[in-house]
């Protein structure tokens, strides 16, 4: 969209001037005011003061929601009995610039940039719907360094354009200011304005937020039979021309934005990896802008319903309030300190919100980088152990076929040796041991039969094995497969028959994702080693966990120098992060404060209703929901970028890969959004776009 938001330090400084000015300077411009307060009642009618301004001015203004009392949009709305949200708004603004895609939009606040809309949001949160470029309009008077800075930094921190400030007098320099009081009106008065012109012109500099225009007090431009005056409007527009050539330069290059995105896509071709991607022949990849709640939006203006949470990770959807600011919060106080010797609040705090609600018995917490470095370090943990009490030839585990742990070495080790493409990396990789993938349906009765090529490789293996490592109840990556949860339940019971621990990686399937926190808990078991990672900051910040029951800690830690000394043997650099730490605790701490059960059962109630048509349709060979999770699995490998670019024309975000068509939402997308979703599955599914 071009345009640009005019919002000001704070109320009567001077927006509904700029927008004057800038309504007859950019030719076809149209002012839009969302929201406008103080109107006159004019019988049927309720006049918008600043669009008759504007239009009395000679230029084109429009106000979308007029009341009459002069206060705040949301008090003006609790008083008329209304409501409005900002994506409505920003809905309203859009289809409105739709009817005339050519002319720019100068789509005016009301009040300051906080200034309240309704409960939860304000003309902030527009501006980031709207992401137009900003005008801050600064009222020139004492105390507008202090307003200007603060209005910056809270731009600033919403990721959005600021393109220029606008300093302006909006009385005449001997008159009292309303916001400054007595003691502005003194010798000192002169000096203070333009200390503020040069100041602001600094800090402009120093930011690369120019200081586009000094407004002097020019007189009134609306005499009070509202006729305006010919002089005042010929300098208003005369000081404001460097704002409207900087409007200019700004849609100049949103108009090569296109061309810069091109360039982009085409250096991502030649110099990035992505992940399981030929590096000479990559498959397409789609430039993304931003983000909000369950949408992603991509470059060229197409907003996508998110399916995929971005992996598992993004359970409250994106820019999530609280997550962001827990974020901000924590880089303004630490960002990073080492951890040896170390520790900070942000890492206790989050271990103190996480022990109480992982299975019980879990008390020893180890802070990893990523998910597969946690499972590097439950792999260590186990063998560890195992020496600790002399068993020093427990060197190797057992795991299901069809698993996935991640891509480092020793997780890769443990994962499917035919997806995980183990004769590839032979010789690198440690020869593991592998047992049937559990057989048995979630969904089904079960049959300890499942059980038993287990059960006899631990009696043959026994001496060799330090630990089971699986994905209790669901395997993600190796073929989103759900099992029966007794196969977890008997196989600790297995494990702990012959002294071997169990290692859950719960690093897809943990907070909330199956219908229980953590999926241990379909089974009613604490396994000896827990990884979390994924969803456990909200998919803001990468980030995992090691946990481990007392017993493996003390083994480890009591073992005697000839058995390891004692120490577990790991410390990456960015060990308990406090960026992550921080975000981390605020996502399970909203997580834990959300409906997430009733939204969990609610998606996976729409999951089921949306993907059923899938199950008779040629081509699908299973239809399985376990929780806010969704598989389509097709009997031939789907064509990824085909059908990627089909999901894409559709509106949605949907990953395939293999023989899997799935779709795992964040756990806020509103009900429609699953049934999109869905039917888009369907569609493709049904027009034959599964097969290559
Ligand atoms: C994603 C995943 C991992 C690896 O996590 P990364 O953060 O990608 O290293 C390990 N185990 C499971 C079950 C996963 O889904």
């Amino acid at each position: 969209m071009k345009g640009c938001f005019i919002t000001a330090t704070d109320t009567e400084v001077g927006k509904t001037l700029a927008s004057c000015a800038l309504s007859l300077l950019v030719p076809d411009a149209l002012v839009i005011k969302p929201v406008q307060t103080g109107c006159i009642r004019e019988g049927e009618r309720l006049a918008a003061p600043d669009v008759d301004m504007v239009v009395r001015c000679g230029g084109r203004a429009e106000a979308l929601h007029c009341y009459a009392p002069p206060c705040s949009p949301h008090l003006a709305l609790e008083l008329a009995g209304e409501a409005l949200t900002v994506a409505g708004l920003a809905a309203e603004v859009r289809a409105r610039q739709a009817g005339e895609p050519a002319s720019p939009v100068l789509v005016e606040g009301a009040g300051g940039i906080c200034v309240p809309i309704n409960e939860h949001e304000s003309m902030l949160d527009l501006m980031q719907a709207l992401d137009l470029p900003v005008l801050l309009v600064v009222g020139n008077r004492l105390g507008c360094l202090n307003q200007a800075r603060l209005s910056l930094e809270a731009l600033r921190l919403r990721g959005l354009a600021v393109c220029g400030m606008v300093l302006n007098r909006a009385c005449p320099e001997d008159v009292c200011d309303p916001g400054c009081g007595e003691a502005a009106v003194s010798a000192d008065e002169a000096r203070i304005l333009s200390d503020n012109v040069q100041s602001l012109t600094r800090l402009g500099e120093r930011l690369g937020i120019p200081l586009l225009a000094d407004v002097p007090w020019l007189g009134r431009l609306q005499a009070a039979d509202g006729s305006v005056n010919a002089a005042v409007k010929h300098r208003l527009c005369a000081a404001f021309a460097p704002v409207a050539e900087r409007l200019a330069q700004v849609w100049r290059e949103q108009d090569r934005e296109q061309d810069v995105v091109a360039e982009d896509l085409a250096f991502d071709r030649d110099h990035l990896w992505h992940p399981y991607t030929s590096a000479t022949k990559p498959l397409p990849v789609y430039a993304v802008q931003r983000t909000h709640a369950n949408r992603i939006c991509l470059h060229d203006g197409r907003e996508l319903i998110d399916g995929m949470s971005s992996w598992w990770c993004a359970v409250h959807g994106y820019g999530r309030e609280s997550l962001v600011q827990a974020l901000q919060t924590q880089a303004g106080r630490m960002s990073h300190v080492m951890f040896g010797g170390l520790t900070h609040r942000p890492a206790v705090a989050l271990a103190r919100e996480l022990l109480p609600l992982v299975p019980g018995g879990l008390n020893r917490l180890f802070y990893a980088d990523s998910g597969s470095v946690a499972v590097e370090v439950a792999l260590k943990m186990a063998v560890q152990y195992q020496i600790s009490l002399g068993r020093t030839k427990r060197r190797h585990f057992l795991t299901p076929m069809g698993g996935y742990h991640g891509d480092t070495q020793g997780a890769m080790s443990v994962c499917d040796p035919v997806n995980g493409m183990h004769t590839l990396f032979s010789g690198l990789l440690t020869r593991h041991y592998f047992t049937e993938r559990p057989a048995c349906r979630f969904d089904a009765p079960y049959d300890p039969a499942c059980l038993e090529d287990a059960r006899q490789k631990i009696a043959s293996l026994r001496d060799e094995i330090a630990a089971v490592i699986l994905e209790p109840v669901v395997q993600g990556a190796g073929g989103m497969w759900f099992y029966h949860p007794q196969y977890v339940q008997d196989m600790l019971t297995l494990c702990h028959e012959h002294d071997i621990l169990l290692i859950a990686d719960e690093i897809a399937t943990g907070f909330g994702r199956t219908g229980k926190l953590f999926a241990c808990e379909w089974a009613g078991i604490t396994p000896d080693i827990m990884c979390l990672g994924k969803a456990l900051t909200g998919g803001m910040m990468t980030g995992a966990v090691t946990l481990a029951t007392d017993r493996v800690a003390e083994g480890i830690g009591n073992a005697t120098p000839e058995c390891g000394g004692g120490l577990l043997m790991h410390g990456p650099t960015f060990m308990a992060n406090p960026l992550f730490c921080a975000t981390a605790l605020a996502s399970v701490r909203e997580l834990v404060a959300s409906p997430w059960q009733e939204r969990v059962q609610r998606i996976e109630a729409l999951l089921n209703e949306g993907l059923a048509p899938c199950r008779n349709m040629p081509g699908v060979a299973d239809v399985r929901v376990l929780g806010a999770i969704g598989v389509v699995e097709t009997v031939q490998p789907v064509p990824i970028a085909s059908l990627q670019a089909f999901f894409v024309e559709q509106g949605v975000w949907i990953r395939p890969f293999g023989r899997l068509v799935y779709l795992m939402p964040p756990l806020v997308s509103p009900d429609a959004d699953i049934a999109t979703l869905c039917a888009v599955v369907c569609r493709a599914v049904r027009e034959g776009l599964i097969e290559s």
